[in-house]
């Protein structure tokens, strides 16, 4: 078991001279696939030269990419290190040659949707190109919205004047904030801006208090840049739509995310429907808690109990014991990540914080980097980030262009092995305040994935509306507005206080427009196969299925082909009957 990420899998050192041999190969290769496709447009007139054309990318995609090995190399050792510089400049160096490249090549894919509407179905009903027909078709349905290669270059090239410096100029200053906490102790300590959740989160009540003091001070000092930030990336979200003859402000995420929007529509309606879970799981907590009334920085605290210990090797254990009686297959992919060194698993100094997976290239190995901390939390994130990692290996049974997965399905098989793990966990306690605490943990995570995105839904969409039909909002507006869809999901067991007012200010997801659904959608997916394979075990023929499709079909078609209607609002209903027999035992 290697504890550690070995990134000799990728380069033997930061100086290996491989590393600009394979910069110098990726840009040849980039180069010369460009010179054969630029001026011969055969391709988009006859479907026997896209299928060429396509393998041709496909080959690309699977060998060295666009510069894959060396960014991916820098970034995870920018990863494990960030306050090194010359790390970050070489990563920055290379980064900007894939930008240069990308440029270079994106005239292909433009091309490719602009094949005009009368020839398309000769392209699609093609033998040969049939392993890419779903990637046409996703690529004729958003060629309505794309403009000319020109055009598209201006709004790249904009693009961080116009929106991505406004964002990141408030991250920033707020990451760059002090503030005095107490800590367990009660002794005074300074901490920057983004460690405050742990502070908020205490379960001493005189710590919480404290923190959110301090925390809502800088939040109404920098209220006011946040409310010019915020109308400006709308606008700048509104022209971007008007010109491109975009309808609802939403349209362009479902795109992107390969789910149609009545899925999404049904989805958020359905969740809405339903906020009276959340609140009475509210009233609940408050109970619990011995208080009438929780504050919103209060949402998150645990209750006392669930402290047991969970060194990683224990931890691990578990996991894979879980993985395995789901299938000899998961377990044998989370071996080799060990036996590799494809784990970072202790938090060091630098590091970066919480937890992911990551993959460029199929060729390349998979990175998960973790941040154990012996609690019950962690165990669950081995088994989320474990995941993602098996889906990401799975797919790989598909082609290069093939073998990745959308934003909309990215959260099923992490969730589906989290869950798991936790009903392992449950099994194997007896102590009644321990169940309760973990009960409760349990309610509060899938609360915080389906009820607040989709109630974070709601407001984005009322904010994108409202911005179009007042030409501008005040930050009074919008703190009305981001109450009013808070209380709707927490209901009136949590008060309507200053950090709720203050609570769209740092919320980064509002900056990037709808994604919050995918939350909601994935773990309700997840709970529905949940479901299946706790109904029946052979049923995870079908789990195995969806993660081997990659994204070769759309999510609606994907789920059909295993007896799940998306479309429907009963099926979404079942997914939440789950949390309301959870709230039950709770
Ligand atoms: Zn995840």
């Amino acid at each position: 078991m290697i504890e550690k990420w070995n990134l000799k899998l990728l380069y033997k050192s930061e100086t290996d001279p491989q590393i600009q041999k394979d910069i110098d190969l990726s840009t040849k290769n980039v180069r010369s696939f460009v010179k054969t496709w630029k001026t011969n447009k055969e391709y988009t007139k006859d479907p026997a030269v896209l299928e060429k054309a396509l393998q041709e990318s496909e080959k690309l995609s699977a060998t060295t990419g666009i510069c894959d090995k060396p960014i991916y190399y820098f970034m995870m050792l920018n990863e494990l290190d960030q306050t090194d510089a010359n790390i970050k400049a070489r990563l920055n160096q290379i980064t900007e040659i894939y930008t240069k490249l990308v440029n270079e090549i994106q005239f292909f894919d433009l091309n490719i949707s602009k094949i005009p509407k009368a020839k398309q179905s000769k392209f699609l009903n093609y033998e040969g190109l049939k392993p890419y027909k779903h990637l046409l078709e996703q690529s004729f349905l958003s060629s309505k919205y794309i403009l000319s290669d020109k055009e598209e270059k201006v709004f790249n090239l904009t693009s961080k004047t116009s929106y991505s410096n406004w964002v990141n100029m408030l991250t920033e200053l707020l990451s760059k904030q002090k503030m005095v906490v107490l800590d367990d102790e009660l002794k005074e300590k300074e901490i920057t801006y983004n460690e405050i959740n742990k502070y908020l989160d205490s379960q001493n009540k005189k710590v919480r208090d404290y923190a959110v003091k301090e925390y809502n001070q800088i939040n109404s000092q920098y209220v006011e840049i946040a409310e010019f930030e915020i109308n400006s990336v709308l606008e700048d979200k509104k022209i971007s739509d008007d010109y491109r003859k975009i309808s609802r402000p939403d349209l362009t995420r479902h795109i992107a995310d390969d789910i149609e929007s009545e899925v999404v529509d049904t989805l958020v309606k359905t969740v809405t429907e339903n906020f009276d879970v959340t609140r009475a799981y509210y009233k609940r907590k408050a109970e619990l808690m011995g208080v009438k009334q929780l504050g919103y920085y209060e949402r998150n605290v645990p209750l006392p109990g669930a402290s047991m210990k969970y060194e990683f090797p224990e931890a691990m254990k578990l996991v894979q014991k879980t993985f395995k009686n789901l299938d000899p297959k998961f377990e044998e992919i989370v071996d080799t990540f060990l036996r590799n060194g494809q784990y970072d698993v202790y938090p060091s100094k630098g590091k970066t914080g919480g937890a992911f997976c990551t993959s460029i290239n199929r060729n390349l190995p998979t990175f998960i980097l973790l941040n154990h901390k012996d609690q019950l939390e962690s165990v669950l994130t081995i088994a989320h980030e474990s995941g993602h990692g098996i889906h990401t290996e799975l797919a790989k049974k598909q082609d290069a262009l093939n073998d990745g997965y959308p934003t909309s399905l990215a959260e099923i098989a992490s969730t589906f092995f989290e869950d798991f793990v936790l009903t392992e966990i449950l099994k194997e306690t007896t102590d009644e305040k321990v169940i309760q605490a973990i009960l409760d943990k349990k309610i509060h995570d899938d609360t915080a994935s389906i009820f607040r995105q989709v109630a974070f839904y709601n407001f984005e969409t009322e904010l994108h509306d409202d911005f179009r039909e007042k030409g501008f909002l005040t930050k009074e507006y919008i703190s009305d507005l981001f109450c009013k869809h808070m209380k709707a999901y927490l209901g009136d067991a949590v008060k309507e206080d200053e950090s709720m007012r203050n609570g769209w200010i740092y919320v980064s997801h509002f900056r990037r427009f709808f994604y919050v659904y995918s939350y909601a959608s994935g773990l309700l997916i997840s709970k529905a196969l949940q479901k299946m394979v706790k109904d029946d075990k052979k049923n995870i023929v079908y789990v195995k299925r969806f993660m081997e499709s990659g994204s070769t079909q759309s999510p609606k078609e994907l789920f059909k082909g295993i007896g799940i209607d998306i479309t429907k609002k009963e099926f979404w209903k079942n997914g939440i009957e789950e949390i309301k027999t959870l709230l039950n035992k709770l």
